[in-house]
């Protein structure tokens, strides 16, 4: 029997990638425009990395990691989110040393065990961007706007952008005590998970997908109507920011993040296209972060978004490749004739494709129809005696006699 991939890791086929390249290369075209370098950091880290900067009572930590003992026993994780791990490499790199202010993005692989279903895989793709070092609202409004430029320029109208703040250490027990005495009446109306969580995450309540929970926690209080004066100020002048720039959001009270370390503003951008699979980027200020992972006492925020989510939401538009140029051959002698062509042109960065399998002619050109090439040239002998050919546009079946020689190819291929 054949090997299979295992449940919920894909394989990203050629007919898809062209769309993922387009998205990558727009966000580094975005993030560089905004001033960000990308930092490659590892896939594995200490199981203990993630636990401390989650946090354990979080669903990623408590069911969704894939961690394992390797052979010298140490406790490993494959990485659900990016954070944490650019996070360890700006302390143990002392990057906040050299720069007061870093701005970092990264992309690639993420893995959490949860039910695989349209948008939700076990390995999937994040892109993110982290700016550490500054607490001022202009840049948590720099940065939405960022995702928001990235957006615009993917040519997608979905997602939206919701806001919310979730407060500080100064602000945020005021809160959770309410928010503990509000589940605590209800509890009999809430999932065992909720009812659990009132004591070691209330916040989360609010984010439970059980209607049973959805209901319960109705008029909730919100961490909004408890923030203190700081937290108040800083999310208004996010707000006003997000206005001066045209950045359009609606302010979500029920948005909390399914990780511990966020605090003031956090956001999410969200579609109704995909189902339960609601979020396409989401991210918020981690002020405390740093810190907490052994590093100086400076701010940060960031965000990521899953690439998949983002291929789907653009999946009809075509990215389909297509080669410049065709050389079918007849007989041995254009056989090399065709490859010194085919070498100089591929030089110029043309994309030739020939005949590699001895098919006849009509072969020759029913795979250079299949190809979609956009012109083709017979090489046969009398093209070899009279160094001319036949150049072919593919499209409309027009010809015009041109010299065998790469320069002349180049030019009549160029650009059209
Ligand atoms: P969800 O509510 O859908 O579980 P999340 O809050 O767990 O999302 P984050 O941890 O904020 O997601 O990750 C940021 C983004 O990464 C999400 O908005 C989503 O686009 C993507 N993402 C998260 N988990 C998965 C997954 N299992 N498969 C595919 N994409 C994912
Ligand atoms: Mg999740």
């Amino acid at each position: 029997m054949s090997i299979t991939a295992i449940k919920g890791f894909n394989d990203l086929l050629p007919a898809e990638s062209g769309l993922w390249q387009f998205i990558e290369d727009t966000a580094r075209r975005v993030f560089s425009s905004f001033g960000f370098n990308e930092i490659r950091v590892p896939i594995v880290e200490k199981t203990e990395l993630f636990c401390r900067s989650i946090g354990d009572t979080t669903d990623i930590v408590e069911k969704e990691m894939y961690t394992f003992t390797d052979k010298a026993g140490s406790s490993l994780t494959l990485r659900p989110e990016g954070t944490a791990g650019v996070i360890r490499a700006l302390v143990e790199r002392k990057l906040y040393a050299q720069e007061s202010i870093n701005k970092l993005y990264y992309m690639g692989p993420m893995f959490r065990h949860e039910r695989p279903q349209k948008g939700r895989y076990r390995q999937f793709h994040q892109i993110g961007a982290e700016v550490t070092g500054a607490a001022d609202p202009m840049i948590d409004a720099q940065l939405l706007l960022m995702v928001s430029r990235l957006f615009s320029e993917l040519g997608l109208k979905e997602p939206t952008l919701q806001i919310n703040s979730l407060g500080c250490p100064v602000c945020r027990p005021g809160y959770r005590e309410a928010l503990v005495n509000f589940l605590d009446e209800r509890r009999d109306k809430l999932c065992e998970d909720c009812r659990r969580r009132i004591s070691s995450n209330p916040l989360r309540a609010l984010d439970c997908k059980v209607p049973g929970c959805v209901e319960a926690t109705e008029g909730a209080p919100s961490m909004i109507g408890h923030l203190c004066t700081e937290c108040d100020e800083h999310f208004k002048k996010v707000q006003s920011y997000l206005e001066t720039a045209a950045v359009s959001f609606s302010i979500n009270p029920r948005m909390v993040r399914g990780l511990d370390y966020y605090t003031r503003t956090t956001f999410e951008l969200v579609t109704g296209l995909l189902g339960a699979q609601s979020a396409v980027a989401a991210g918020g200020r981690y002020d405390g972060l740093i810190e907490q992972l052994g590093g100086p006492s400076v701010p940060g925020i960031g965000f990521a978004l899953g690439v998949e989510r983002v291929a789907l939401l653009l999946g009809d538009r075509c990215f389909e490749r297509t080669p410049d140029l065709f050389i079918a051959i007849m007989g041995d002698a254009s056989r090399s004739e065709a490859f010194r062509l085919m070498a100089a042109l591929q030089h110029q960065g043309f994309w030739v494709e020939s005949d590699y399998e001895g098919k006849s002619l009509k072969g020759q050109l029913r795979r250079a129809d299949k190809l979609k090439a956009r012109y083709s040239i017979v090489l046969g002998e009398t093209e070899l005696t009279s160094g001319k050919a036949s150049l072919k546009l593919m499209a409309d079946g027009s010809q015009q006699i041109i010299e065998l020689l790469p320069e002349l190819i180049a030019a009549a291929i160029k650009g059209e």
